[in-house]
């Protein structure tokens, strides 16, 4: 058996449209239980996202590097299509997803039954949201900086100047 075979491969999947101090702590927190992290920023053609893909992607990079917390373990990369094709690929040994409130169950529990149908091998695990970051959401990040109202403790300060820089140009 090689080397890699023996690492244990993690996928943390989202749109991260932008990343939050919840994706933060779930990639943070993920990062130690797998030997590799991989933070899969997803491209929907049917979903119209606010930051381009090299945006999302730049945003991960730059917050993951400025965080003394998240260890050297984790690569930012870009997907498309079927999220257990890519898994697949990657030879992620698991998904991992986090979990806000009762909302995010539902839609969760579907996924994650539909993946497993896939390809039974791949499990998915969740991480509890963090009690300061339950209600964090990408969504209302965008609408209340739009709003002009403060997201300081919502995202990393990367994003919340790029948040602003780019609300000021629409
Ligand atoms: P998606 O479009 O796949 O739902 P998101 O970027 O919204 O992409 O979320 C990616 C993952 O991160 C999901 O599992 C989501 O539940 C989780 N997540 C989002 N916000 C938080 C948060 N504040 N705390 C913990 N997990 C979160």
């Amino acid at each position: 058996m090689n080397n890699r075979a023996l690492k244990t491969i993690g996928l943390y999947p989202g749109s991260f449209d932008p990343i939050t101090n919840g994706h933060l702590d779930i990639i943070q927190r993920a990062s130690r239980i797998v030997d590799h992290l991989i933070v899969g920023v997803a491209e929907n053609k049917k979903k119209a996202y606010f930051f381009s893909m090299n945006e999302r992607k730049e945003l991960i990079q730059d917050s993951i590097s400025n965080n003394k917390e998240v260890s050297n373990n984790v690569n930012v990369e870009a997907f498309d299509g079927l999220l257990m094709s890519y898994a697949e690929k990657i030879k992620a040994k698991v998904i991992i997803r986090g979990l806000r409130a009762i909302s995010d169950f539902d839609y969760e529990f579907q996924m994650t039954g539909m993946n497993a149908r896939l390809n039974s091998n791949i499990e998915t695990i969740f991480l509890m949201a963090s009690e300061k970051h339950q209600f964090i959401s990408s969504r209302f990040v965008k609408e209340i900086c739009a709003l002009n109202g403060e997201i300081k403790t919502f995202v990393p300060k990367e994003v919340e100047k790029a948040l602003k820089k780019k609300l000021q140009k629409k």
